[in-house]
């Protein structure tokens, strides 16, 4: 007796742990559409289980005093509860897929439950458990219908899982049936074999529903991608994204694309810096690029593949992490015209306009830079001071037309007979100085000498073809004495005196006892306070410059 009970406890913790871990694998459901109708699966085996369980025992209803009609009211009672329940989990299987089996499912239900209320009040203890067997089994047999159509739609392991699991129900209501009554072969083992099944079932199913949610994500992220990337394409202005290492080209959108003047499918096949005019310019950015991550609005000198135009364009650039690798996103603006602007106002600012020599203001700001970068490199350096001889008579015998002619030519002259690095300003009038790198006296002096002869043999045509023949004077001065400009300027300008006193055409090396010299013999001669520079060429004697074909300068 005491046996008996120790078992059927055993029995009854046994089924409780099945229960609940059966309750546990809906709750892996709990956010799933799924969950009603595999809810109602469960409870409708749970009641069955419980409904065979005091069919096996029924002496503990006898106990508590129940006669046996009631007995099997109670299992009858419990039965039919499965079957409806599972009429009811069919019905939200079948609903799940649009079709409207609930009015079914009730008839069925309705029906069933008649039958069973007429078995019991016949009182024929063996036709209510045979009718309580059919409403088991129709409504197990209904459910396998709804997932047999569902597995076919979508087939799937959990599925047929669950068709395996409604499958072993079926067998242990047939064992309880015709096997119980005649053996006391135990049918426990289909009880916790269909809920493992059925727990098993329901875990692959959320596996499933796992992977199509990712599936889901994994086509709106494509989709958000598609969108993003055409946004890039079909953005007014030119964007390229390049790969940091390497600095191969990674995407490079439509306006970009026509602009650099290859096609977006061969873009891999380039590299940002074959876009890059100045190669000083390109480190700039780049080294701005790696110390900041970010460069903003940074004028940058680029050309197109095609037929090398070089064009400004503002770039706004950051790093950036592209297809799992670091890469630089660029946006551009093109900023040629305003370039182009500025180039001109810069021109217009540190040019003469007449001649296109450097201005004043131009070779005061510039030859200080160049003194320090000499005097840095130990080396000597040179003025010259350039005087048109006689310019008045151009301008009295030929016009101004033809003077300013004339000083455009000797700004030409200066430029083409020079180097790059010299630089040649007009200082106003017909006065022309220029700064000589890395010019010692000698040289100086050799430089002075052949531009004079340059412009000596230089001439221009007036409007009747006449040639036109002018001279210069040229002053000359080194850093060998001293390194001020203040003071190389005024020396140059004396010594352009001297060179204009000893007869003009010819230049003149400073030297302060001459121009000392020439200097009072003037104030002697003249008596007067002015500089000699100003002073009546009237009152002079010398005058090499009548000796050009009657063309008086
Ligand atoms: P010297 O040999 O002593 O230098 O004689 P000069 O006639 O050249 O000297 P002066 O300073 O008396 O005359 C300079 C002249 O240069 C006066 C001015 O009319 C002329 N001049 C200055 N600027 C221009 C210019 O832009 N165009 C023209 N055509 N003439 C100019
Ligand atoms: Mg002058
Ligand atoms: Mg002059």
């Amino acid at each position: 007796m005491l046996m008996e009970m120790m078992l059927d406890l055993l029995d009854f913790f046994m089924t409780a742990l099945i229960i609940l871990s059966g309750i546990f694998s809906v709750f892996l459901l709990r956010d799933s559409k799924k969950l009603r109708g595999m809810l109602y699966f469960l409870l409708g085996g749970v009641t069955f289980i419980g409904g065979t369980y005091l069919g096996q025992h029924e002496h503990i209803l006898y106990q508590i005093g129940l006669n046996s009609n009631f007995v099997t009211f109670i299992v009858m009672l419990l039965l039919l509860a499965a079957s409806v329940l599972w009429i009811n989990a069919s019905a939200e299987i079948y609903h799940n897929r649009g079709a409207n089996i609930e009015a079914l499912g009730l008839y069925m239900a309705l029906g069933l439950t008649v039958c069973a209320y007429y078995a019991f009040m016949v009182n024929n203890q063996n036709s209510a458990n045979m009718v309580s067997v059919i409403i088991v089994n129709a409504s197990l047999l209904l459910l396998l219908v709804c997932l047999l159509s569902g597995f076919m739609q979508n087939k799937n392991i959990g599925g047929f899982l669950l068709i395996v699991s409604v499958l072993l129900l079926l067998s242990k209501s047939l064992a309880f049936t015709y096997i119980t009554k005649f053996s006391e072969t135990n049918t426990y083992i289909f009880d916790w074999l269909w809920l493992y099944v059925f727990a098993f079932a329901v875990f692959l199913i959320k596996i499933n529903e796992q992977q199509s949610l990712l599936k889901k994500s994994w086509n709106k992220v494509d989709a958000l991608n598609l969108q993003i990337s055409n946004m890039i394409d079909s953005s007014p202005f030119p964007i390229v994204i390049s790969k940091i290492t390497g600095d191969k080209l990674l995407l490079i959108n439509t306006v970009a694309s026509q602009a650099f003047g290859i096609s977006k499918k061969e873009a891999s096949f380039h590299k940002l810096k074959d876009f890059f005019v100045d190669e000083v310019n390109r480190q700039n950015f780049f080294a701005t690029l790696e110390k900041m991550h970010e460069v903003r609005d940074y004028d940058l000198m680029v050309c197109d593949l095609v037929n090398a135009t070089p064009f400004w364009l503002s770039v706004s650039a950051k790093t950036i992490e592209y297809n799992n690798e670091m890469a630089i996103y660029m946006a551009f603006q093109d900023i040629t015209t305003r370039k182009n602007r500025e180039s001109k106002l810069q021109t217009q600012a540190d040019r003469d306009p007449l001649t296109m020599a450097w201005n004043r203001r131009y070779f005061e700001k510039f030859v200080p830079d160049c003194i320090n970068e000499c005097i840095r490199k130990s080396q000597n350096f040179s003025l010259l001071l350039l005087d048109a001889d006689k310019f008045k008579n151009v301008n009295d015998t030929y016009g101004h037309k033809i003077g300013d002619k004339v000083l455009i030519e000797l700004a030409q002259v200066c430029t083409h007979s020079l180097r790059d690095d010299d630089v040649v300003a007009r200082f106003g009038g017909e006065e022309f100085v220029v700064f000589l790198n890395n010019t010692d006296t000698n040289s100086a002096i050799k430089v002075a000498e052949r531009l004079r002869q340059n412009i000596e043999t230089t001439s221009v045509n007036d409007d009747n073809g006449n040639e036109i023949k002018f001279t210069v004077s040229i002053g000359v001065v080194s850093s060998e004495q001293t390194a001020s400009l203040d003071i190389l300027l005024r020396q140059v300008d004396d010594a352009m005196y001297l060179a204009k006193k000893r007869g003009r055409n010819q230049i003149a090396l400073y030297d302060e006892q001459a121009v000392k010299e020439v200097l009072n013999k003037k104030t002697h001669k003249q008596n007067k306070d002015l500089h000699p520079i100003f002073q009546n060429e009237e009152n002079e004697e010398i005058s090499l410059l009548d000796n050009y074909d009657g063309k008086i300068l």
